[in-house]
C-alpha cells in the first residue's frame, strides 16, 4: 500500500524522479540525494511500511538478501574498500524519511568524511552490564528453529 504523503512512495511510483541503480517487483534502489559517498544508495521496499517495527519478517529477510548481492556488485563496480549497511528508525535515531530504507554505503580509504558513523561511548559497571544482558535475554521460545 501507498502512503500518498510519502516521498518515497512517490519515488517508486516515478512521480519524483530518482537514480534508479535496481529495480523488481518489491524493491527499488535509488541513489541517495544526498549521499555520503560516492555510491551511496537506499534499498526502498515498494509496499509503505514506517521502519523496522512495520516491515514484516519476510519483506526484512529480502532486503538483506538484495543488499549482500548490491554490496557484492557495487564494490566490484566502484572499488570501494568497504561498506555499511545503516538503517535508521524513529527520529531519535536518526531517520528522516519514514517509509523503510536501508542505506548502502561504500566506504574508501582517504575518503575526508570517514569519520563518519562513528560514535562516542558510554560506559557501565559491570552490575549494570549484567542487567542489562538479563533485560536482553531473548526468550528461547521465540527464537527462530
Ligand atoms: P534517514 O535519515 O531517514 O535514514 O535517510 C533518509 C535519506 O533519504 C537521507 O540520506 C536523504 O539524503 C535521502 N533523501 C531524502 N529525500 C530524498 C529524495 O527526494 N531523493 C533521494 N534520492 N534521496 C532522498
Ligand atoms: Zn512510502
Amino acid at each position: 500500500m501507498r502512503n500518498n504523503d510519502c516521498i518515497f512512495c512517490k519515488i517508486i511510483a516515478g512521480e519524483i524522479p530518482s537514480c534508479t541503480i535496481y529495480e523488481d517487483g518489491a524493491f527499488k534502489v535509488i541513489l541517495d540525494v544526498n549521499p555520503a559517498s560516492k555510491g551511496h544508495a537506499l534499498i526502498l521496499p515498494k509496499e509503505h511500511c514506517a521502519d523496522i517495527y512495520e516491515i514484516d519478517e519476510e519483506t526484512a529477510a529480502n532486503v538483506m538478501k538484495l543488499a549482500k548481492k548490491l554490496t557484492h556488485y557495487m564494490t566490484e563496480q566502484l572499488r570501494c574498500d568497504g561498506f555499511n549497511l545503516l538503517q535508521n528508525n524513529h527520529e531519535v535515531a536518526g531517520q528522516t524519511v519514514y517509509h523503510f530504507h536501508m542505506h548502502l554505503i561504500p566506504r574508501y580509504h582517504g575518503a575526508r568524511n570517514n569519520d563518519i558513523l562513528r560514535w562516542s561511548h558510554e560506559t557501565f559497571s559491570a552490575g549494570e552490564m549484567d542487567e542489562i544482558c538479563n533485560k536482553l535475554k531473548f526468550p528461547e521460545q521465540f527464537q527462530a528453529d
